[in-house]
């Protein structure tokens, strides 16, 4: 029997709302002591529920304990201690250095909570992709609606009960539901909008947010490349990274390689690498595996299988499924361009290489499309490095690995183009939802400085 997440009503999600508007004005979430202790209790509840969420994610998405502690539970505690180490700073007003003539004014950038925001998650990472934003919305003062998947139910019930029990309930909150909550969510005036998802929708939430003129962070996804310089990188190393970044989470990552560019005469070496590392992954294959996940819904697992039976291309390494959830990592060679799989995002374990005659034939390949949100490059070659640096445009750009550029919270984490706007990570997240309010004091004294700007002017 599925599990039947409870959604919230159209009545509780306006007067959460109403709720929250109150708290903001005043001013309630805004003293830095409140924004440390909130943030000690989020620390406190994903230090005391970890199995919970390891048992909730593992309903959702088979997703192996491992990735589980590392990517959700870990990835928000190391978030939180961060965040509660640094925001101190983060709140100080900034001076400004000025010209001698403006120093009196005390030029200032004040830090100001932008207001009552709602952030909108998908469902790949469900647990951290909530925890993230929200720990940038309490850190920079901003009470917070959480809107999280329908899909991920289990995780989705999970945040509502632990967020509701651990922190303070007139600041933030957890609607649950899906199109008729979301567009209910969104017809209401927002401070910020942060959405993580498929730019689809992203279209109807920055259309809503448009009506109210308010800001939004977008992080979406698409088609991230991988570049292999055949002849500059070690190709089995390099074929164990791919492997891994294209079988966490089963694929169903914003920043997975989507697609391989290889130079045709490296295809075959490549592909045993490959097999080498699928082997060493999973010695009795990835069915099966408890070090291997599953493809989130019945809908995404035909969907993929859909990709399946149109592309053109044959399966190198993998083709099976479970009939049920669980579709094996599988490598097509040959892949030309109109193939099914080069048209949209994959979001699972499928993953397709496309020869190319040299490296610019590759950085054509990927400016021909969208900006992508990352980029791999795996060469030790620093005139093709800064090819991809002068010649590309991508949310990131990550030399010799993939998506391990996420672990550095100093980096801002955003898209370009298709793959969204507004960044994201420890003091990006926080000031996306801090307005960064200029702020002078120009004292009596300057005014003889000031003298000449009334009239009667001066002849020039
Ligand atoms: P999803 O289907 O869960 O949708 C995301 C959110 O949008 C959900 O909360 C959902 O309820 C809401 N939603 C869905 N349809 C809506 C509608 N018609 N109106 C209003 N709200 C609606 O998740 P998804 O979009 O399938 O997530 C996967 C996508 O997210 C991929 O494209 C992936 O690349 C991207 N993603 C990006 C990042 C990032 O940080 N850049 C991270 C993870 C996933």
């Amino acid at each position: 029997m599925s599990f039947q997440l409870q959604y919230t009503s159209l009545d509780e999600i306006q007067s959460t709302y109403d709720d929250l508007q109150k708290t903001f004005r005043a001013g309630k979430a805004r003293p830095l002591a409140w924004r440390q202790h909130q943030l000690r209790q989020l620390l406190l509840m994903l230090n005391e529920n970890q199995q919970a969420i390891v048992g909730a994610l593992q309903a959702d998405l088979n997703k192996p304990a491992a990735e589980s502690l590392l990517g959700e539970v870990g990835a928000g505690i190391r978030t939180a201690e961060r965040t509660l180490a640094r925001v101190e700073e983060w709140v100080k007003p900034e001076l400004v250095a000025v010209d001698e003539w403006q120093q009196s004014w005390s030029p200032t950038i004040n830090k100001t909570p932008k207001g009552v925001v709602l952030i909108i998650s998908p469902w790949n990472y469900p647990f951290i992709l909530n925890i993230q934003p929200l720990i940038g919305a309490i850190s920079a003062g901003c009470p917070a609606v959480l809107k999280p998947s329908e899909i991920s139910a289990h995780t989705s019930a999970l945040l509502a009960d632990l967020i509701h029990k651990y922190l303070d309930n007139s600041t933030y909150r957890v609607v649950n539901g899906a199109v008729k909550e979301t567009t209910y969510l969104l017809e209401l005036k927002w401070d910020h909008i942060f959405y993580t998802g498929n730019s689809k929708v992203a279209r109807i939430i920055a259309t809503a947010a448009a009506k109210h003129l308010t800001p939004c962070t977008l992080e979406l996804g698409g088609k991230s490349p991988v570049v292999v310089d055949a002849a500059h990188t070690d190709l089995k190393l390099a074929a164990k990274r791919i492997l891994w970044g294209k079988t966490t989470n089963a694929g169903q990552i914003c920043v997975a390689p989507d697609y391989i560019l290889i130079p045709r005469d490296a295809q075959d070496a490549f592909i045993e690498a490959l097999k080498e590392a699928y082997s060493t992954f999973h010695p009795g294959g990835a069915l099966g595996s408890d070090s291997y996940g599953s493809i989130v819904s019945k809908g995404h697992y035909d969907r993929l299988q859909d990709l399946i039976k149109r592309t053109t291309a044959k399966p190198v390494i993998g083709g099976g499924s479970d009939g049920q959830r669980t579709i094996e990592p599988t490598v097509y060679r040959d892949v030309t361009q109109g193939d099914a799989l080069l048209e949209g995002e994959i979001f699972g374990p499928l993953l397709p290489l496309v020869p190319v005659d040299n490296i610019q034939e590759a950085i054509e390949f990927i400016n021909e499309r969208s900006h992508p949100l990352a980029l791999y490059v795996f060469t030790d070659d620093p005139e093709v490095k800064q090819a991809f640096v002068e010649q590309t445009l991508s949310g990131s750009l990550v030399f010799n690995d993939v998506f391990q550029h996420l672990s550095v919270g100093e980096l801002p984490f955003q898209g370009i183009g298709e793959s969204g706007y507004g960044a994201q990570h420890l003091k990006y997240t926080f000031d996306g939802f801090t307005h960064h309010r200029a702020t002078v004091d120009i004292p009596f004294s300057a005014e003889p400085i000031l003298a000449r700007r009334y009239p009667p002017y001066q002849k020039a």
